[in-house]
């Protein structure tokens, strides 16, 4: 078969991956290869055509959930490092594909399976002068040293925990070790930018980094998702935790279990936003006694109407991580109020509209100036 359809078979089988934020499922239809072509959002706002691959859809391991599982009957596909790296680079000079995310089956373990990820990289970046966009995954079982190689030839690079802990990993791949092979090599990726700056690195910046979560699969809760995102979030400087929804594959040992619903999803995202970039704790979270957010309120609504009904925040008066807490207020709406004060104080919901802000959401939890502006909202 010759590289193309190696490719296009491989690049068709990495829907369930999720990568970078995603834009509008629009493609340029000039891309002649869009299926597996996708528009991505990159951390500075800019949609670039990202194509997002496997070197092989080959895998020794048996995870209990995943499409690739060795001994699963489809039709798989390979190509060499040098290979992809060529194919990427005439795609890329063609115009077709701007960014490369890529990621592998595990064949003779996790340290080789790197050394070809690397390999590919280093071919684009030292040999063929690629300066864009690589995402690189990292393996199970990759080696210090190959963490730190990954880190100075990619802007992104992520490994899929896939579950909150070894208990619930064990129920999705029970021969995956938590600790050892998917913990630790994050680990080292937050020593290593803490401890030494990229010297050596391709564009001399340390690259950010993720990791996904089968949603839904192992029984877990939204607790134990959240308390390991928090943990990545805050003491191993991750950029990103995605939450995808469990989907039942066709031969595998979990084809029978039920689809996760969506929303399931959305509220997680929800939360661990508000852990990342609002500033709230875990105990601040509305869980339930099953340890599941509400399907049907935001999390950051659900605390406000426990907490801020009956002692509303003054606007004109209320801290940075106060004002951070209120419905319908981010961390640009936070911005803008602080200098919004400086000027001058917020007088109204009419104010806060002026400076970008939605103040229908946020009305019943502020004071402005001492007043409940509830009133106000009619003018709405
Ligand atoms: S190691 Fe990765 S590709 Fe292989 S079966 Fe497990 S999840 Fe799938």
């Amino acid at each position: 078969m010759d590289t193309i359809n190696r490719l296009k078979i491989l690049s068709s089988q990495m829907d369930f991956e999720p990568a970078e934020d995603y834009g509008c499922p629009k493609i340029n239809p000039s891309m002649r290869y869009s299926g597996f072509v996708h528009n991505a959002v990159m951390p500075n706002g800019k949609t670039i055509a990202l194509l997002k691959t496997l070197l092989t859809s080959a895998c020794e391991r048996d995870c209990y959930y995943c499409p690739f599982r060795a001994g699963r009957n489809f039709r798989r596909a390979t190509l060499k490092p040098a290979e992809m790296a060529q194919i990427f680079m005439s795609m890329h000079r063609a115009g077709i594909v701007e960014g490369l995310f890529l990621s592998s089956g595990l064949i003779g373990g996790g340290i080789r399976t790197q050394d070809n990820l690397l390999d590919a990289a280093e071919i684009l970046r030292e040999k063929l002068g690629f300066q864009g966009y690589l995402h690189l995954k990292i393996m199970p079982g990759a080696e210090q040293g190959q963490v730190e190689r990954a880190m100075q030839l990619s802007n992104r690079v992520s490994l899929n925990l896939e579950a909150p802990n070894t208990k619930r990993l064990n129920i999705l791949a029970p021969h995956k070790a938590f600790i050892d092979e998917l913990i630790q090599p994050l680990r080292w990726v937050a020593d290593i930018r803490n401890s030494t700056s990229n010297k050596t690195g391709w564009n001399k910046r340390w690259p950010s980094v993720a990791t996904q979560f089968v949603v839904g699969g192992a029984g877990e809760n939204d607790l134990e998702l959240l308390t390991t995102t928090e943990y990545l979030y805050r003491d191993l400087g991750l950029k990103r935790a995605y939450y995808s929804p469990f989907r039942p594959v066709e031969d595998t040992p979990l084809e029978n279990q039920p689809p996760t619903m969506l929303q399931r999803e959305n509220r997680l995202y929800q939360a661990s936003f508000l852990i990342r970039d609002y500033g709230f704790l875990m105990e601040e979270l509305p869980f339930d006694n099953s340890g599941n957010l509400p399907k049907d309120t935001d999390p950051k609504l659900s605390w406000a109407q426990s907490n801020l009904r009956e002692n509303p925040i003054e606007i004109n008066f209320a801290s940075k991580k106060e004002l951070l807490h209120i419905p319908g207020i981010g961390p640009r709406g936070v911005s803008s109020i602080l200098a919004a004060r400086k000027q001058n104080r917020v007088k109204s919901l009419e104010d806060l509209r002026k400076i970008g802000i939605n103040p229908v959401r946020a009305a019943p939890f502020i004071l402005i100036n001492g007043q409940k502006p509830s009133q106000q909202l009619n003018l709405f």
